[in-house]
């Protein structure tokens, strides 16, 4: 067993969910909406099922899914991106896999923001690559162009950045996005742009990805996912898009990874992406519930940190005047409330001192009588 593996443990949002399962928890913690998914993409997906062929699409993807993706990105961010760009992929934590693979060679290191969704560090290792934190402090998680400076080294080759973050729910200002874009450019980086979020965000501003920034085009892997567009993590329907050189990598690599990912799935994700009705009925429904949980939070005295984007708010515990560790809190809220939820400083990876021990992390994509209940169970207990 490869060293990465022998030491690790499971993930925890694996843990977390089925710990909420053994105790009949609600399940506040691994990110998923559990209300009725959009009608018309299960109709998209019965038809493509029943009435187109279930057999291999092209690797890269079916040809609609890409062209959908590229008129999605130049209709909401106006970028300018061809299929032959785009690589569909079994969600995006494959596409975070196939760019580490395609881009980390043994000894380079490859700068991470910390907090971070916990698959990066590993990938990273495992591709012989060394991985070298940056902290974003709570509870703003900005990125300083000093911290990037001070992490910088001549064997840097990557950098990895989950805009807007999760789990945070920060999104990352036009000032900050240019500075890490000068950054990647003065040392000659390929950035990792996560962007899952990027249709989850509330502040009223669209999104901005890493690669329109200016010089930025041909240095940046732009991963996104139908899980968080769609509220279908099951799905698990990804894909990530580059310029020349890199995009033929990250095909080669993808194709010995999964070859290719659902058909009728493919077909469904496509007709969505084309649906701006769906796309603004999910973004209403989960700002009322973002609003509700945090209402609910507040009510129970409990200080919720800013949050701009993501399904997630966070809630500080000591600004609550709560004394136990995120930990501690996560664990005792799921026995004895029955409410199960994210220890932020299990996404700090290695930790350190620095690492914060005092902020929790729900999801709030939930019917309304869940978040009450929860809520419920929540204020009777702290
Ligand atoms: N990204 C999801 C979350 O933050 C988890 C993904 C997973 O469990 N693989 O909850």
């Amino acid at each position: 067993i490869h060293p990465v593996y022998a030491e690790m443990g499971t993930t925890v949002f694996e843990r977390m969910s089925a710990l909420a399962r053994e105790v009949g928890a609600i399940n506040l913690g691994q990110g998923f909406p559990d209300g009725p998914p959009p009608a018309a993409l299960l109709d998209a997906a019965s038809r493509a099922l029943h009435e187109r062929s279930n057999q291999y699409p092209p690797s890269a993807g079916l040809p609609e899914l890409r062209a959908a993706v590229c008129a999605h990105y130049a209709r909401t961010q106006g970028l300018d991106l061809a299929p032959a760009q785009v690589t569909v992929t079994s969600g995006a934590t494959e596409a975070i896999a196939a760019a580490v693979l395609a881009l980390v060679a043994p000894g380079d290191e490859v700068i991470l923001f910390q907090p971070a969704y916990d698959a990066y560090a590993p990938m990273v290792r495992r591709a012989g690559g060394v991985p070298v934190s940056v902290l974003l402090e709570p509870p703003h998680y900005r990125y300083e162009a000093a911290a990037l400076e001070a992490a910088v080294t001549p064997r840097t080759r990557v950098i990895m950045l989950n805009d807007p973050l999760n789990p945070a729910g920060t999104v990352a200002g036009e000032a900050e996005l240019a500075a890490i874009a000068a950054f990647c450019i003065a040392h000659d980086l390929v950035a990792i742009c996560d962007e899952v979020w990027e249709q989850v965000r509330f502040d009223g501003r669209t999104h901005r990805s890493l690669m329109a920034c200016e010089g930025m085009a041909g240095r940046v892997v732009k991963i996104g996912s139908a899980g968080k567009i769609f509220g279908l993590t099951g799905w698990k329907i990804g894909w990530m898009a580059a310029q020349g050189d890199l995009a033929v990598a990250l095909g080669r690599v993808h194709q010995f990874l999964t070859f290719t990912t659902a058909v009728p799935l493919q077909w469904a994700v496509a007709e969505g992406l084309g649906r701006g009705d769906i796309l603004d009925a999910l973004h209403a429904e989960w700002s009322a519930s973002r609003d509700r949980l945090k209402r609910g939070l507040e009510a129970a005295g409990l200080v919720v940190l800013p949050n701009a984007a993501t399904w997630f708010l966070c809630i500080d515990l000591a600004a609550s005047g709560i004394a136990l560790s995120d930990a501690e809190f996560s664990e005792r809220a799921l026995r004895e409330a029955g409410v199960a939820t994210v220890p932020v400083s299990a996404l700090y990876a290695g930790g350190s001192e620095r690492t914060p021990t005092h902020i929790v992390r729900l999801c709030y994509t939930k019917p309304d009588a869940v978040l009450d209940e929860a809520l419920t169970r929540i204020a009777a207990w702290v």
